[in-house]
């Protein structure tokens, strides 16, 4: 089995702070993590951190595209270009996304996530996909096209799931149908999120009685609060074991909101995702077409040219924990969790993944100290950048 030794990193995972620290790694695992200096005799490879902070790798579980592709283009090379994107932020694990389209255009994104598997998951894993709508409410619709809408139906998504696993589905509970559907998902292995929803929180509670635990993008495109009724906003404050996303750019949410979310909310159940557009990692000035309607990335902002709505962002997910970190000043050794292992521990591997800890799987990302970005990451204990 390949040895590898990472030193002289800052060892930054959930409840762990070590500066001067190396890990061991055999095989896909994690071996040893420790301060004290090791001996480099017995290792295949050895890599120098130079001190930067060495964090669990990413997983990110709300990801539409990058590069100038959506995972939701009828092209394979998408879903391969999202993950190589992905992988250049620190994300080793992600959850493609899909827009409210066809149910064929959900059939096509299944396949190629498929396909991308079957070529050996050459970037970062993809264990399986999150469907974003289109069971959705379509006056909350933000930037998923309204003409796709439709009801829950869980045999829709079962035909999905035969192809590839869905992992997490994005609907709005106060539909036809809303309150069951959560169970429906959770017997399927799939996490229900309520999303651009126009829940009362009424609502919520029949939905939450039946399973659903997770909110897709807090704040955004849901019922704000209200002091008469609290909405889905009042709700993800109010009730603590709502997995609740957070899109960490200071645009979907400003500064202040991040800092009241971050310092109120038990951080075991916040997680940071990008909801990354096509025009993630692309220019300024970049345009393209989102089902169906124009977008334009304007001053880092990615804005439908009609009306203006939000479309998703251009967040790199390192980028979100500096944000978080530089807003709330709350130790990174806290707030990591909300990068990796919370998203672990709610899909079930969080005995495995999301944390620096013996026997965990070497999903690793290095981190420079005053850019944010990755210097070098590790999938399975391979190093892929
Ligand atoms: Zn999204």
């Amino acid at each position: 089995m390949l040895k590898t030794l990472i030193k002289n990193a800052h060892v930054i995972s959930p409840g762990l702070d070590l500066e001067n620290a190396f890990i061991a790694i055999e095989g896909r695992k994690i071996k040893q993590v420790g301060a004290k200096k090791i001996a480099d005799k017995g290792f295949d490879t050895i890599v120098d951190a130079g001190g930067k902070y060495l964090m669990p790798g990413f997983i990110d579980v709300h990801t539409h595209g990058a590069l100038a592709y959506d995972f939701c283009d009828k092209d394979p090379q998408a879903v391969f270009e999202l993950a190589k994107a992905k992988l250049q932020e620190g994300v080793t694990t992600l959850l493609p996304t899909t827009l409210t389209v066809s149910g064929e255009e959900l059939k096509t994104a299944a396949r190629n996530a498929a396909a991308y598997v079957k070529a050996g998951s050459p970037y970062a894993k993809i264990p399986g996909i999150h469907l974003e709508g289109p069971f959705i409410n379509v006056k909350c619709c933000g930037a998923q096209n309204p003409a796709f809408v439709r009801k829950p139906s869980i045999k829709e998504v079962k035909e999905i799931a035969k192809i590839f696993p869905v992992k997490q589905i994005t609907y709005a509970p106060e539909t036809e149908g809303g309150a069951k559907f959560a169970r429906e998902c959770i017997k399927l292995g799939i996490v229900p999120s309520c999303g651009h929803t126009g829940a009362r929180f009424a609502d919520l509670k029949a939905a939450y009685r039946n399973g659903l635990r997770h909110m897709t993008h807090f704040c955004n495109q849901m019922t704000p609060l209200h002091h008469r009724e609290i909405g889905m906003v009042g709700a993800g404050l109010l009730v603590e074991d709502l997995n609740t996303e957070v899109i960490c750019d200071k645009i979907h949410l400003c500064p202040d909101m991040l800092n009241l979310v971050f310092t109120r909310r038990d951080l075991a159940h916040v997680q940071m995702i990008t909801d990354s557009l096509r025009c993630s990692h692309c220019k300024d000035g970049y345009a393209f077409t989102m089902g169906g309607l124009k977008v334009l990335l304007k001053n880092g902002e990615a804005r439908l040219v009609e009306g203006g709505n939000l479309a998703g962002s251009t967040l790199w997910m390192g980028m979100g924990l500096k944000n978080v970190h530089e807003i709330t000043g709350i130790p990174l050794e806290r707030l990591v969790r909300t990068t990796s292992w919370n998203q672990a521990i709610e899909q079930g591997w969080g005995k495995t993944r999301g944390k620096i800890e013996k026997g965990y799987t070497a999903d690793l990302v290095i981190v420079d100290k005053r850019t944010w970005k990755p210097a070098a990451v590790f999938v399975d204990g391979e190093q892929r950048i």
